[in-house]
């Protein structure tokens, strides 16, 4: 009998996939955790039902979320991941040669396992134990409450504001990631679909630009989630993601990021510019 999984992307609409091998099926105290493995997308990560990462198109995802951020810093020696327990991002951020801490905070350790095992191309950093990587399994809306001046940049991994995930789209945590940062630090976040998650968009961007005094917007394809078109919010006390120099970036190993995508992904189609005004 052929095994199928769907992900409802709304209450209309779900991304539905032929299942070659269901490798993992398992609960945590947050959430159900699955791996599928599926003819078009490898094997992929699902929390409660939503697809998380697969091995298909992770490097879009996870290369976009942080070298865009890590690249507006002139410096970045302390890095946050919130989430990612894929190991997805934390992967990229260790490729950056300032980056001398690169902390993850992760709320469910049968993640991290359950990558470890299934996704080890995507967990390579947490499998190696690389050097820089200092993990910790706990809340991240609580590590924000107790941190203070302390990190260059914070990246928010995080799955759909839902269960766990709900408190990370919140104005209250961004006032948490603010007084967490430096004086010159700077945030993103992966704020879901401009196409099927305007309200929650709109919200988030109007919550961030009342703290942070440069708010900015970028996109990248990703199929696996929905409308195939992701974005990306950043928050920033200082550095305004549209006046990085290009030209001077090193160049790092990467399969979709790239000099000029640094700067053509916070070109925003009018639909889009008419939300966050
Ligand atoms: N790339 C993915 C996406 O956009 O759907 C996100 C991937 S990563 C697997 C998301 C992670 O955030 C999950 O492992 C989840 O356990 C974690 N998470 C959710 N809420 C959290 C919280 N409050 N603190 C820390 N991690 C959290």
């Amino acid at each position: 009998m052929e095994l199928w999984i769907t992900e409802w992307q709304t209450k209309n609409l779900g991304l539905t996939c032929r299942v070659k091998e269901a490798l993992f099926t398992g609960r945590s105290e947050f959430q159900e955790v699955v791996v599928v493995d599926t003819d078009e997308f490898g094997r992929m990560l699902v929390l409660d039902g939503v697809f998380q990462t697969s091995i298909f198109d992770e490097f879009v995802y996870h290369e976009m979320i942080a070298h865009v951020p890590l690249f507006t810093h002139p410096n970045p020696k302390n890095v946050l991941v919130i989430g990612g327990g894929d190991g997805g991002t934390i992967r990229e951020v260790v490729k950056h040669p300032s980056v001398e801490r690169a902390e993850m905070v992760e709320i469910d350790g049968l993640v991290v396992e359950v990558c470890k095992k299934y996704l080890p191309e995507i967990s390579e950093a947490l499998i190696n134990n690389h050097p820089k990587v200092h993990l910790k399994i706990d809340d991240g809306i609580k590590h924000m409450k107790e941190a203070e001046n302390f990190y260059d940049v914070i990246i928010v991994d995080c799955s759909d504001p839902i269960g766990p995930g709900e408190g990370l789209f919140t104005y209250e945590f961004y006032k948490d990631v603010y007084k967490a940062l430096k004086a010159d630090g700077l945030f993103v976040q992966q704020t879901e679909s401009p196409f099927f998650h305007q309200p929650l968009v709109k919200r988030l961007w109007k919550d961030i630009s009342s703290l942070f005094p440069i708010t900015r917007m970028y996109l990248a394809q990703i199929p696996l989630y929905p409308g195939g078109t992701h974005c990306f919010t950043i928050g920033s006390k200082q550095y305004d993601p549209l006046n990085v120099d290009t030209a001077k970036l090193p160049k790092l190993n990467t399969r979709y990021y790239n000099r000029d995508i640094q700067k053509s992904c916070f070109v925003l189609p009018n639909f889009i510019q008419e939300l966050l005004k």
